[in-house]
């Protein structure tokens, strides 16, 4: 038979195995993995000789279009997504976010309005957040048992997961809202996607921050100079407040029964808390990392622009970010989403005076995938089947995106030919976010995509976009 597309003479690498291979492609999706070199008859033949032939990337926690009190995240779907594929990302899972007397159904319509644009595929997590307001001050709110009932409906339209906050003034569920939005999880069977700091303990530090600086900021050396310090993020959202926060995530998840997945985690004590659940046999809950916290340190907070990098929870110390390497080899970590939150120069300078004004967040929707294959595999962290898990397999069955994730008959062909031999600098010019600053600035990688395909169709081309917008579809998600 002629097939649509055929990737010949690569070294193809699954989650389980590394092996020389062509991969046939037909009618979108993978036909058969043959022998390398087999010649099959092909309308379109890709040549990966020296290549990585890799199943597409799952990017399942990005904040396009996000409505923050510092404005939209700068990135919009399109170029969010194209910005994705790019970076041999073939799809990405965002987040609704309803707005208080919407119904969760209808939020998830106008979402999917405004996702329209996408170029790649897409799955939606539903956030669960407080919406009865029961005084003047509006810190503490509720999450109405009408918001609980509509889960049923938003899980029933292909939103297999919850977001939910134990921090963020606005957005932070109490223990109690905590609980009943779990129990509802466990019933359906879904998945709660967490973010996980106490944050209580942090309200109550950035405001001692206005009242003591000097003792807020007692164990930085040299002290701040004032209440535009960038350290001072980390310093109010201390390791403490993380860990504390984990294990009573944890044990919300263990009385509800609800499968968890620990959005985030770059501090070690918190996630060897996890790894010491999940060593007593605790098999439900899970852990995310991100490539900030295996790359950069609390060092980028210290820098005059230290702002840029404020994102939350915070980037720690040298010694958070070497343990966190063994906590993903030794797969206490499950798998490492971009976090991918832009915000440019100007909304970050909102705070230039005051850090408790800045928008939260740093982009990395196109770097992840190549990041930890510089900085992981290639530095003998982790193996290139961990890459492929941590990036690729484990996303997709951990958000229930069975047809994506792996290369083998019958799957999507979403597959990225991976040229160890490019390199790449990872400054704002070289990538295709709208931001107008990069995380990464003076970092270069070695390895980098050079063809993407989606769903059969040839979306990255030698380091080249060349698909359209809008061809992206939205995948109803059920466990
Ligand atoms: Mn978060
Ligand atoms: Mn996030």
């Amino acid at each position: 038979m002629a097939y649509d597309l055929l990737i010949s003479n690569g070294t193809v690498v699954t989650a389980d195995a590394v092996y020389p291979a062509d991969v046939a492609i037909a009618a979108g999706a993978i036909a058969a993995i043959l022998p390398s070199g087999s010649r099959a008859d092909a309308a379109q033949i890709r040549d990966a000789a020296d290549c990585y032939v890799i199943p597409g990337a799952i990017d399942a926690h990005l904040h396009q279009s996000m409505r923050t009190a510092a404005g939209l995240t700068v990135d919009d779907w399109q170029t969010g997504s194209t910005a994705a594929a790019l970076g041999g990302t073939t799809t990405v899972v965002d987040f609704v976010d309803a707005l208080p007397g919407q119904s969760l159904t209808d939020a998830l319509a106008a979402r999917l309005e405004q996702a329209r644009p996408a170029v790649v595929d897409y799955g939606l997590h539903m956030s669960i957040q407080p919406d009865i307001d029961p005084g003047p001050t509006g810190y503490m709110r509720r999450v109405s048992e009408t918001r609980i009932r509509q889960m049923r409906d938003a899980f029933d339209s292909g939103c297999a997961s919850f977001k939910m906050y134990m921090a963020y003034a606005g957005n932070q569920l109490s223990d109690a809202d905590l609980f009943r939005a779990l129990r509802e999880v466990a019933d359906l069977g879904a998945l709660a996607c967490v973010h996980v700091e106490n944050g209580d303990v942090i309200e109550t530090l950035r405001q001692l921050a206005g009242t003591d600086l000097a003792w807020v900021s007692r164990k930085e050396n040299p002290p701040v100079n004032g209440l535009g310090a960038g350290i001072l993020h980390a310093l109010t959202r201390p390791p403490e407040s993380e860990r504390e926060a984990v294990i009573r995530a944890m044990t919300a998840a263990e009385l509800t029964g609800a499968r968890m997945l620990i959005f985030h985690m770059g501090c070690a004590s918190a996630t060897e808390a996890l790894g010491a659940a999940r060593a007593r046999g605790v098999d439900f809950i899970w852990g995310e990392t991100c490539p900030q916290y295996l790359v950069l340190t609390d060092d980028c907070l210290r820098r005059e622009d230290g702002r840029l990098w404020m994102c939350s929870p915070p980037l720690r110390p040298q010694a958070d970010q070497d343990a966190m390497w063994k906590l993903v080899s030794n797969r206490t970590i499950d798998l490492i989403s971009s976090d991918h939150c832009p915000f440019n120069q100007t909304q970050k300078a909102l705070g230039i005076n005051d850090f408790r004004k800045v928008p939260n967040g740093v982009p990395g929707v196109e770097t992840r995938l190549s990041l930890i294959h510089h900085f992981g595999v290639r530095r003998g962290r982790i193996d290139l089947q961990d890459w492929v898990r941590l990036c690729c397999a484990r996303p997709a069955e951990m958000h229930a995106l069975p047809m994506k994730g792996h290369i083998a008959p019958g799957a999507d062909a979403d597959v990225v030919i991976f040229d160890p031999g490019l390199s790449k600098p990872l400054s704002a010019g070289e990538l295709h976010s709208a931001l107008d600053w990069s995380a990464y600035d003076g970092i270069t990688v070695d390895g980098w995509p050079r063809d993407v395909i989606s769903r059969g169709e040839l979306i990255v081309r030698d380091g080249r976009f060349v698909g359209q917008p809008g061809r992206g579809r939205f995948i109803r998600r059920s466990p």
